[in-house]
C-alpha cells in the first residue's frame, strides 16, 4: 500500500464530483500520504477528509488556471511528487491547456505515474510495489540529461 509519499490532487470543474468520490473511497491509504492540491480541489478533499474525522496532511498550490499545475509540475521536476491524479475535463476547453499539457510532459519526462482517470488512479494506489523496495528506473531517453 501506498504511504508515506507525496500525492498530487488535481480535478479540473467536471470532475471535482469524481475526484470527491474517489477520495471518499480511498480515504484511509491518502491520508496516510502527503497530499499537494491546486487550490479548489485541495479545499474539497479537505473538506471530505475532515467531515470523516480523518486529519489530512494537505498543501495547497495556487487554484489551476492561476499556475496551480504549473506549480505542482515544478514539484514534479524537483523530484518531490510519487503519484499524480489528474482528472481532466476532455469535453471542455480550458484556458490553462498550455500549463496541463506541462504538468502530463513532466510527468511522463520523470518516470512518475499519472492518472487520468478514476481507475488507473485505483489500481496505482493499491499497487503492491509500493511497500517494497522496488525503485523506478531512470528515464532511458538518450537526449536525457540529468
Ligand atoms: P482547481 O484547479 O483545483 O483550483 O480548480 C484545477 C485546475 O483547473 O487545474
Amino acid at each position: 500500500m501506498i504511504k508515506d509519499k507525496t500525492i498530487a490532487l488535481i480535478a479540473h470543474d467536471a470532475r471535482k464530483a469524481d475526484m470527491m468520490e474517489w477520495v471518499e473511497y480511498n480515504s484511509d491509504t491518502l491520508v496516510k500520504n502527503y497530499l499537494i492540491c491546486t487550490g479548489t480541489t485541495g479545499t474539497l478533499i479537505e473538506q471530505v477528509l475532515t467531515k470523516k474525522g480523518l486529519n489530512p496532511d494537505i498543501t495547497k498550490m495556487n487554484s489551476g488556471p492561476l499556475g496551480g499545475d504549473a506549480q505542482i509540475a515544478s514539484l514534479v521536476v524537483e523530484g518531490k511528487i510519487d503519484l499524480c491524479v489528474f482528472l481532466i475535463d476532455d469535453l471542455s476547453a480550458n484556458p490553462h491547456e498550455s500549463d496541463i499539457m506541462m504538468l502530463l510532459r513532466q510527468c511522463r519526462l520523470h518516470n512518475i505515474p499519472v492518472a487520468c482517470n478514476r481507475h488507473s488512479a485505483d489500481l496505482m494506489i493499491t499497487s503492491e510495489l509500493w511497500g517494497t523496495d522496488y525503485i523506478p528506473s531512470k528515464p532511458i531517453n538518450q537526449k536525457f540529461e540529468r
